[in-house]
């Protein structure tokens, strides 16, 4: 029987990663507060992350509880690039033998920096699912141990540490918005905060071009959707044909569900820079452009967003900046 994830695992999660992940500040944000009427607005910056992004605490807690064995086989993995790069980062401050399987989607800069990490790069296909069967087919040639992007109990109660350190400081908050992929992030934020309050109201934010877990959900089983480039590439890619773990803790977790567009996701990323100086990935400002384009009330109530990564080239940030500029800004 499989095992869902527990807020005991979360624990035990956050002791282990300890030495591998930062605990990233929560600012508040008086702009946003001020433009939506919410009585507070919080933002909890992975983008400060170790590796660019929150993934590195599931890889974290996921590779730290192999046991010698299976270190010493090496670990393998496929990912849009923040995933890879955390799972290259922690194998090479473990001292393991790490394989990461791209496709050829995946950007040159983001390949660049988890080959710079010391791991193995194979890339074939031209989507995550491709990328995904060759990884499978290594996996059993090479015979490494699997470690996937957010399917995995681990994984899942890695990410939610992220929820232990938001309700420690901000125990009384209301909302809490997360970006939402494949789930692993929204599973274990959703389900530890819950536990600890279960009043808190959960809502994802999903891609209006790839919403791949919205549409499994409402078809109650794991749907494949095209694969259209976004500016949010890290929100990429499908949830896995035999999804054990996040669609049914998403199902169970998540009280609300909101898709944004491009545009929507340009104008959190420009907000975010011009008021707050921020820079930040597309996949992670999907919370702040549903917030400034109104797509949620959250008036009177205490928000935190979550900020997921800051993995962006300087080529592609700025020409979204300048773009943004020459509209005469977001307005
Ligand atoms: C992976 C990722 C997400 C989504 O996480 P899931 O567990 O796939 O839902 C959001 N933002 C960034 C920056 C990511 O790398």
């Amino acid at each position: 029987m499989k095992q869902m994830p527990t807020l005991l695992e979360v624990y035990q999660a956050q002791r282990r990663i300890r030495p591998m992940i930062r605990q990233t500040p929560l600012m508040a944000a008086a702009e946003l507060v001020s433009r939506t009427g919410a009585h507070s607005i919080h933002l909890k910056m992975e983008n400060l992350q170790n590796t660019g992004a929150f993934k590195v605490r599931g890889a974290a807690n996921k590779i730290l509880s192999l046991d010698d064995e299976a270190q010493q086989r090496g670990v393998i993995t496929f990912s849009t690039g923040n995933h890879g790069k955390a799972v290259a980062y922690v194998a090479e401050k473990t001292g393991i033998k790490a394989v990461v399987c791209l496709s050829a989607h995946v950007a040159p800069y983001r390949v660049e920096a988890i080959r710079k990490l010391g791991a193995e790069v194979s890339v074939k296909g031209h989507s995550q699912d491709e990328a995904e069967k060759n990884y499978q087919a290594l996996t059993v040639s090479k015979g490494l141990v699997p470690v996937v992007p957010f399917d995995d109990p681990l994984i899942i109660a890695g990410q939610g540490t992220i929820a232990l350190e938001i309700m420690e400081k901000l125990p009384d908050t209301d909302v809490l918005m997360i970006p939402l992929s494949g789930g692993g992030l929204l599973a274990g934020i959703a389900m530890a905060a819950k536990t600890i309050n279960p009043g808190i109201h959960i809502v994802g934010v999903s891609l209006e071009q790839s919403p791949a877990m919205l549409e499994s959900l409402s078809a109650g089983r794991p749907i494949h959707v095209e694969e259209k480039d976004s500016i949010a590439d890290s929100l990429l890619g499908g949830i896995g044909d035999d999804n054990r773990y996040t669609l049914s803790l998403v199902e169970k977790f998540a009280d609300e569900h909101l898709l944004i567009s491009e545009e929507e996701i340009k104008d959190g990323m420009f907000y975010l820079f011009d008021r707050h100086r921020l820079i930040v990935e597309g996949a992670a400002a999907v919370g702040i452009g549903a917030l400034l384009n109104r797509k949620i009330n959250v008036k009177g109530k205490k928000v935190v967003g979550l900020l997921s990564g800051s993995s962006i080239n300087s080529d592609e940030y700025i020409r979204i900046m300048q773009s943004r500029l020459s509209d005469g800004g977001e307005g």
